[in-house]
């Protein structure tokens, strides 16, 4: 293994300032270590090593010409969801086949016109519909974590499980991701990995295969906090192709990782502790409150009584959004097509055959809460609802200036331990869908091993806009845990 795919991507950004190496010498090292262990891995779907070294050249020119951009050379993967022009995007799934897209999403875009190196593509739940990566078409990325003592292998979370595999195991820089209902945070809780989803409309929208509309949001995983502030920063920009994207400036939060949290008032939402929550969570919530307490934040109790409805109405109202999202996979378009002997059966056949279990399942349950007769029932009754969970978050927000919580109920899980049961599956975005529900800032940072020594790690919840209090948080929190541990090299 070389050292070089082991640095952040701050200390590489200072290595190739500092001339300690070139941007190809780095790729090279990325390209090297992926061809020889991505088997083993299955992070990447697709590689892009020519692209690599041609922008990493171009990189080390523009280095040369002091015209470089702020991440100017850093090898970075992106997940399948993201479109990529003349690179293959399938988010995963049988449907999309081969296809290729004639354009670039913003959010690549923005990377790369700040230097980012594409190194290739990340692998993930299809259509970023699952928490185990159990449901890509190219079979699931493995964790490079393993519980103590043992060599079955675990899975890496979803739905950017590529994502925080590609990251935990040193084949990137840092990743793309993207979060729907947890995607971003559950993963990088299961690697060690740190997982930033901006508030909705933070970042655009446009080229990233579509979930659920009001959910979808893209943001990184990285190694550390200031890693993850930088990338966001760069990620986030507003966008006149997504008309939910919001013209807004985007603060330093580089520098909000670096101010503590002397002063700020820290939000314990009573609701989360959920019956049947596992010892060791609820311990690694207290250390959490304490390291937070010892560096100068008051810890004060709130109340977010709608709670425990963010899971039936998530599973109400991304279905709905899916069912007419993916209506447009019709084998006419794009990727697969199955012909039947006329349009309908063509439609159906290419459906059938196109999509797998998981995302049939929502596309009906979808189409069922949005047909008429059960439209009032579900889909209107889950939009109120959502609405009362985000008026419990601001509500709460007139008190505290940022939520912690864990992550996740577990540790990472292994293949088939979930699989068999969806509600099972389902349950681990317990802590996370709140967020999405409400369009506010969430954050995962590691924070300690469990028993079996898998990490895990807390999330922190800030109010629409407010990264800042977020990253101060999760800067803080990183600093107490000072989590260095890395996966034991199997692989
Ligand atoms: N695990 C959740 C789901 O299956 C969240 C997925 C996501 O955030 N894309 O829907």
């Amino acid at each position: 293994m070389s050292e070089l795919t082991s640095l952040s991507l701050t200390e590489a950004l200072a290595g190739l300032e500092e001339k300690k190496f070139s941007s190809r010498e780095l790729t090279q090292a990325f390209i090297d270590e992926i061809e020889a262990t991505n088997s083993n891995l299955n992070a990447y779907v697709i590689d892009t090593p020519e692209r690599a070294i041609e922008m990493a050249a171009a990189s080390d020119e523009k280095r040369a010409n002091n015209t470089h951009g702020r991440i100017e050379g850093a090898p970075i993967g992106v997940k399948d969801l993201f479109c990529t022009k003349g690179v293959r995007t399938t988010a995963c799934s049988k449907i999309l086949g081969e296809f290729t897209p004639t354009y670039e999403s913003t959010v690549t875009s923005n990377l790369w016109s700040e230097g980012a190196v594409m190194l290739g593509k990340l692998n993930m739940d299809e259509f970023a519909m699952g928490s185990s990566n159990e449901t890509s078409r190219f079979g699931p990325p493995v964790n490079p974590w393993r519980r103590a003592g043992s060599d079955q292998p675990l899975t890496s979370g979803g739905s950017s499980g590529g994502s925080a595999t590609a990251v935990a195991a040193n084949l990137c820089l840092a990743a793309t991701a993207s979060d729907t209902g947890g995607s971003i945070r559950q993963p990088a809780s299961f690697t060690g990995t740190v997982g930033v989803k901006p508030t909705y409309g933070r970042a655009s929208r446009y080229g990233m295969v579509a979930f659920a509309s009001s959910l979808d949001q893209a943001g990184p995983i990285a190694k550390t906090v200031s890693d993850a502030a930088l990338l966001t920063e760069i990620m986030c920009s507003h966008d006149e192709r997504d008309s939910t994207s919001l013209a807004l400036d985007v603060p330093d939060w580089g520098q909000a990782v670096k101010e503590g949290v002397k002063g700020m008032k820290i939000g314990i939402p009573k609701e989360f502790r959920i019956a049947g929550m596992s010892p060791e969570i609820e311990a690694l919530w207290q250390q959490g409150v304490e390291w937070l307490e010892q560096q100068g934040a008051e810890i004060i109790d709130v109340s977010l009584p709608h709670t425990k409805y963010a899971l039936p109405v998530y599973y109400i109202v991304a279905p709905a959004e899916a069912s007419s999202n993916l209506a447009r996979y019709d084998g006419m378009r794009y990727g697969e097509r199955v012909m039947g002997d006329d349009l309908t059966a063509t439609y159906e056949a290419t459906r059938a055959a196109g999509f797998g279990e998981e995302v049939q399942r929502r596309l009906m349950i979808g189409t069922y809460v949005l047909s008429s007769g059960y439209y009032d029932a579900y889909y209107l009754r889950a939009q109120k609802v959502r609405t009362r969970i985000a008026e419990d978050f601001d509500k709460a927000f007139e008190k505290v200036d940022a939520l912690l919580t864990p992550t996740c109920p577990s540790a990472a899980f292994g293949y088939g331990e979930k699989s068999g049961d969806p509600v099972e599956m389902y349950l681990n975005d317990i802590f996370t869908v709140t967020a999405n529900l409400a369009g506010l800032p969430g954050i995962s940072v590691p924070a300690t091993l469990d028993k079996e020594a898998l990490p895990l790690g807390l999330q922190v919840i800030g109010k629409a806009l407010d990264e800042t209090s977020c990253f101060r948080v999760a800067g803080a929190i990183e600093t107490a845990a000072n989590f260095t541990t890395k996966p034991e090299r199997w692989w």
